[in-house]
This record gives C-alpha cells, structure tokens and sequence, in this order.
C-alpha cells in the first residue's frame, strides 16, 4: 500500500490520518507541537469551536461523531446583548426549527478525539514534536526536526499532504518550485483576544448556556461560547490600530474602562478580565487562498493550509473536515491514478473554498453589527417564515451553509437569487399596498 507522510495533527490533520488509515494506506503523521493529551496545547487559537453539519458529516463517516458530541454544547441562537447597561438580551433562534443547533466544542478534547481516531489503525503512527521545516516536492521527502533533540531527519512517502494550518511549511515549499502557483493572503485590520467568563459559584454557566453570546458594536465586538465545565470563552474582536483600539488600550483603567463603557454586562461576570487582557495573545485574522493545491500525484494541501478563513461563520474546521471525505471520495474514485484523484479534488473544493471565504468576511459585519438592527431581526423573522412557508424551497443563506452539505458556492448563490426575489416580492407588495390605499382613500 501506498504511504503517506502528513504534516500537521491539528484538527484536519488527526481526521485525514483516521480517513487514510482506514483505506489501509500507511500513515506518518508529523506535528510539531507536543501531544495534545499531555494537556499543554499552545498557540493562542480558540479555545471552543462552533461544529456543524458538515463537520459532524465528516466525523460520523469515520465513527466518532457521537464521541465528539458527548462533550458539545449546543448553541440554538445568537444572544444579541445591546449597548447601554440597561439594555436587555435579546435571543434570535438560528433556525425556524428548533431542533437546529450549533455545537460548542473544545478544541483540545476535538484534537485528542480525532488524533485517536486515527491511532485504533496500526497502520497510521504519529510522531508529535516533529517540525516540518521543508519539502522536497519532487521525491517527495519531507526534511523535519525532532525539536525534543534538536535532531534534523527526513521523511519520504509517495505523497506528502500538508495538514500543517495558515501558514503551511508545505504549501511554502510548493510556492517556491510551482511557477505560477497562485497565493493571496489578506489580514484584517481587527485582531482578537480571549477572556473568560468563569463558572458560577455553584459550578453553573452565569449566562444562558445554549447560546452564542453577541456584544455587536458596529466596529468590533465580542463574543462568548459556552464550555462544559460552566465558564465561557469570550474573543473580542477589535481593531489593532485606532484612537481606540487594542494599540491604545495599555493600562489597567484604560482596558476597565473601554469595558464598563462597551460591555458593562459582562465586566461583573469576569474577575480576571484585566489580567487575562493583559496575558493573552493578541491573535490576526487572515484569509488564504491559493491555486493549485497539489503538485502531480506527489503532494495536496487540506484544511487552513489550502483555505484559511476568517472565522465569522465558525465554518474553517468543518471546511477542514469537509475536504478530508472529499479527499477520501477522490482517492477511493481513482485508486489508480493520485493525480487525477488530487486534481478533482482540488476541482471540487476551491470554488467553494473562496465562496466560503467571501461569507466568512460578509459575516464579519453582519455580526459585529447588523445583528443589533431592528430590520436585520425582521429580515431574520422574514427568512424562517419563508422557510416555514416554503419548505424546500427557500433556505435562508444561514440554514443552507450551517445545517446542510449544500456546496458553499452553490448556497451563496441560490442566497443571492433568493434574496433578489424576496425584494422585488417586497417591493411588488409596497406598490399594490399604496395603490390599494390611493384606491381606498378616494
Ligand atoms: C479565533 C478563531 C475561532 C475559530 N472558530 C471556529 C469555529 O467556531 N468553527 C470552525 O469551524 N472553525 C473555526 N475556526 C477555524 C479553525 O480553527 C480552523 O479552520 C481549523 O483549525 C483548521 O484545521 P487545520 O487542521 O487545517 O489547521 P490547524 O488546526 O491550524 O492545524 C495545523 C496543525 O499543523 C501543525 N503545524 C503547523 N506547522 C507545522 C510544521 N511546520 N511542522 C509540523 N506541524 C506543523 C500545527 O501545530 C497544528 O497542529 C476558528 C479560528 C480562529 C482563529
């Protein structure tokens, strides 16, 4: 059988090993961070995640959905909190049916989970603290150093998939030998910070557990996901530049008060927050894309290292897992020939990919802002009763990328085409109203 050296056992990473060891393919899986399981995952990435549709798809094809699920919370709307202290929550379900729910998840415990998914195949062996620091895309051989001893060693397979996130070593090493290989990265101008929420006295959650928590403020805004032991994670997003941004916000008064004047609900629920501003990381927020993600039947690029997104529609991971069963598909479809099975899934994959990414940064000001609006709620009212009304038929943009496996291009546009009807349906209604009026009133 075929071996396949991956780098990377982050989240696409442990799930693909799983994939590739079930097909009985012999898997190396290179990651350059410790183990997961010895409980010291670093790196400032969120902490919790939203898991949906496509990436529960993804983990129940390799059996462990129900596993991952165990530990999830669901989210069954966004709780839109207002400015001023007054100001009260307001909860706006994710779906006309009720039933229809994100899930918060850990990301360490979905990293552990998958890494082990992968391990109950003998053929599939992981090696952690093992740095890719380039690929010989032609052997293809990949060199690496064992940062426990500081030992330099190479790996060769038949294929090298690059699993290794945004800011990929192997898809650096593509952009070197492949000519006219494509590559776009775009940073925006906010970054974000976690904070936390802890638990209630009792151990409980001191907000509504099954929500999405919104502070929108126009700008920026923060925002809060449920974790299992009863604390939250909180991300504020927020511009790094600014007269008030994270480069101005120096001193203890100055991150209290930009709190208690923007979040005054949340200041009492969060007793470290000076701390937790002033110690954790400041993370960027970059979008990638790039053409072609493979190089002839030697090398392909899954997850972030093809496709890194902003995170609005908490959609990257279950992209991630979604190009791992297409991956699968491909290869299983041409077991004879890798590149053909590499070139139709980069060909299924990068429409949706930069479709995904153009949502993922229109999400960005949907949430930070129009989510607070009274006409954003009716166009969200609007949307569930079409939905209701027309089962099938309509689907708002929402429903169709977070609990369906519609193709991301294919739901943007049929949102698009939706979108345009309901108006000019609007518009038609507006016109026989005020006729019907003119008519009444003489
Ligand atoms: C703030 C934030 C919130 C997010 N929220 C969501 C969400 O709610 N829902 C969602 O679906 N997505 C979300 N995402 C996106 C999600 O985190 C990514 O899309 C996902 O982690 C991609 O998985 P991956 O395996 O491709 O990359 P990663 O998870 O980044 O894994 C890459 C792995 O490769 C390893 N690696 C890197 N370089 C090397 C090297 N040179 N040698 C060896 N190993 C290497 C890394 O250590 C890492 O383990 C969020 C992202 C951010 C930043």
């Amino acid at each position: 059988m075929a071996k396949f050296v991956l780098i990377g056992s982050g989240l696409a990473g442990g799930l693909l090993a799983a994939y590739l060891g079930r097909r009985g393919y012999e898997v190396a899986l290179y990651e350059r961070r410790a183990d997961p399981r010895e409980g010291n995952m670093v790196g400032g990435r969120s902490i919790n995640l939203a898991l949906s549709t496509r990436g529960i798809h993804a983990l129940e094809q390799i059996g462990i959905a129900d596993e991952v699920l165990k530990h999830a919370i669901p989210m069954r709307g966004r709780m839109i909190h207002p400015a001023g202290a007054e100001a009260r929550t307001i909860f706006a379900p994710y779906d006309v049916d009720p039933n229809k729910h994100i899930n918060s998840i850990g990301r360490a415990a979905l990293n552990t989970t998958v890494i082990e998914a992968a391990q109950r195949y003998p053929n599939v062996h992981v090696k952690f603290n093992h740095k890719c620091t380039g690929v010989d895309i032609d052997s293809p051989t990949a060199q690496l150093l064992n940062t426990s001893t500081s030992q330099p060693l190479s790996a060769s397979a038949d294929r090298i998939i690059g699993v290794d996130g945004a800011f990929s070593a192997v898809r650096q090493s593509m952009q070197l030998k492949i000519g006219n290989f494509e590559y776009d990265e775009s940073y925006l101008a906010h970054g974000y910070k976690e904070l936390t929420i802890p638990p209630g006295p009792n151990g409980g959650w001191r907000m509504e557990k099954e929500a999405l928590h919104i502070w929108p403020r126009k700008s920026f805004m923060m925002i809060a996901l449920p974790n299992p032991d009863g604390s939250f994670t909180c991300t504020l997003f927020w511009e790094f530049e600014g007269p008030r941004s994270f480069a101005t916000t120096k001193t203890d008064d100055d991150v209290r008060r930009f709190f208690e004047e923007e979040f005054p609900d949340a200041v009492p629920l969060m007793p470290n927050l000076v701390d937790d501003f002033k110690n954790n990381p400041t993370g960027s927020l970059v979008t990638i894309r790039c053409a072609p993600w493979f190089y002839k039947d030697k090398v392909a690029l899954v997850g972030d290292a093809a496709h890194a997104v902003v995170p609005f529609y908490g959609q990257g991971m279950n992209a991630a897992f979604e190009d791992c069963v297409v991956l699968d598909e491909c290869l299983a479809g041409f077991p004879e020939d890798r590149q053909r099975a590499f070139a139709e899934y980069f060909q299924r994959r990068k429409a949706n990919a930069d479709a995904l990414a153009d949502l993922a940064l229109e999400n960005f000001i949907e949430m930070r802002d129009k989510t607070a609006s009274r006409t954003f709620r009716a166009k969200k009212k609007l949307d569930h009763f079409l939905e209701a009304a027309l089962p099938g038929i309509y689907m708002p943009l929402y429903t169709m990328v977070t609990f369906t496996r519609i193709p991301y291009a294919t739901a943007a546009h049929r949102a698009r085409i939706q979108d345009a009807l309901v108006y000019a349906g609007l518009i038609v209604a507006m016109i026989l109203l005020v006729a019907l009026a003119i008519r009444l009133l003489r």
